[in-house]
């Protein structure tokens, strides 16, 4: 969303004839546009700005401005750790950023129930799109500051979404991704469908090749999204679905709504639907109270649904969430030993799966040159494996790549002759 996000902003900024630098000492206005997700993201920001402080005193004119979810959650804290920041941003001000710019006026940070449309992008690809399709989130995990940062689910008519599609058909997109903290929970606000009916629309009229999306909720995800995908070779056979952890007693205090088993049992479904999909999951290890025997139950599912990627992270209470008022008390080295088991566990599993496609020809749309080998191209499968091509390849194709080698993070292969 971030990522999207800073498109969006950038675009706003080209229209009124701002030129994007890649050096920081030829800027003259900065927007740091952040994440207040984990705790670490936020730290990176006050060492970031403690770096721009340095050109502000070289240069007193250039404008810093920060964004996103840190600044709307701590705007106070930055206020006080660095007064030099000229602006701050809420989540839902991006839309009038050209206006705040030139009236340096303090930003609206009132969290919006209602879809605000911006249009003019600068997207960071030529090939590959992201396409917001819903903002916010109504689930309040016991964990998650995103209900406090973005607000609750605001979905984007169907009609705005399909016109900005129709503009990435035309432009050429090869790869659309559709974007949203809970896209399983997308409901037109004009006609009322839902995520499966928008999923089939874009399906049949995208002139991309490859859909994708982002993130669903094993709550609100229904099995005709699975009958969907699996009718419509479009839609890559990947599907994020964090479960976050196994054990029904840290669930019920995470407010994740759904059990260990009810999570098995829709994975289990969604495969008979759509075989071949390439699954993957966030996971929270260290939760409070998380004992060995729950983290165990994160391990068995680990085991049980061999995820093509997992995301996993180390449990920090984030300001204002209600898991901030229990006591974080699984001790620092025994969160770091349950997640390094988990890591280890999955590369394991991952190597295993990647083996089994050594002699498989794989599609790939080829993304860049690797950037430590250059003599290599990076590519991705629909099942979202990184694929190291030996030779330079043209970027932003679909190429038919045989696989003849594994490893646990990726896959190498050539253009067969
Ligand atoms: S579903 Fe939970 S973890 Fe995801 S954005 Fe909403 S509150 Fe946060």
């Amino acid at each position: 969303m971030n990522v999207n996000d800073s498109e969006k902003m950038a675009g706003l900024l080209e229209s009124r004839g701002w030129t994007q630098v890649y050096a920081e000492r030829s800027a003259s206005l900065f927007i740091v546009n952040t994440c207040a997700v984990r705790e670490k993201a936020q730290e990176k920001l006050f060492s970031y700005l403690g770096r721009l402080k340095r050109y502000k005193e070289l240069d007193p004119a250039c404008t810093i401005v920060v964004a996103g979810c840190v600044s709307q959650l701590l705007k106070e804290e930055i206020r006080r750790r660095a007064p030099f920041v000229d602006l701050l941003l809420g989540t839902n001000a991006y839309p009038r950023l050209l206006e705040y710019l030139d009236q340096r006026e303090e930003s609206d940070f009132r969290l919006s129930r209602h879809w605000n449309e911006v249009t003019s992008l600068h997207r960071r690809s030529s090939f590959s799109a992201f396409l917001s399709i819903m903002e916010g989130c109504d689930n309040f995990c016991s964990y998650c500051v995103v209900p406090f940062t973005r607000g609750r689910e605001k979905s984007r008519p169907l009609s705005l979404i399909l016109r900005e599609l129709d503009e990435l058909s035309a432009q050429g997109y090869k790869e659309v991704v559709l974007l949203g903290q809970n896209v399983d929970a997308y409901l037109d606000p004009e006609k009322g469908g839902g995520f499966a009916d928008l999923l089939e629309v874009v399906a049949q009229r995208s002139g991309a090749s490859w859909i994708r999306f982002l993130t669903s909720h094993p709550s609100k995800f229904s099995l005709r999204i699975a009958e969907v995908m699996a009718r419509n070779d479009k839609i890559c056979r990947a599907l994020h679905l964090p479960f976050q952890a196994g054990s029904d007693r840290i669930l019920s205090l995470m407010n994740r709504g759904y059990s260990k088993a009810e999570y098995l049992s829709l994975v289990k479904a969604i495969k008979e639907r759509v075989p071949d999909i390439a699954m993957a999951a966030d996971i929270i290890v260290g939760f409070p109270t998380e004992r060995e025997e729950d983290f165990l139950e994160t391990m068995e599912i680990v085991e049980e649904v061999r995820f093509e990627n997992i995301f996993s992270f180390l449990y920090s209470p984030r300001p204002g969430t209600k898991s901030s008022k229990m006591e974080d008390d699984v001790p620092p080295s025994v969160k770091g030993e349950r997640l390094i088991r988990l890591q280890e566990r999955q590369k394991e599993i991952q190597l295993e799966e990647n083996l089994k496609r050594i002699g498989s020809v794989q599609r790939v749309l080829l993304e860049e040159r690797n950037r430590k080998d250059p003599s290599q191209t990076v590519g991705r499968t629909a099942g979202g494996r990184v694929v190291n091509i030996l030779g330079p390849c043209e970027t932003g194709q679909f190429a038919d790549i045989l696989i003849d080698g594994a490893g646990p993070h990726n896959l190498k292969g050539r253009i067969p002759l």
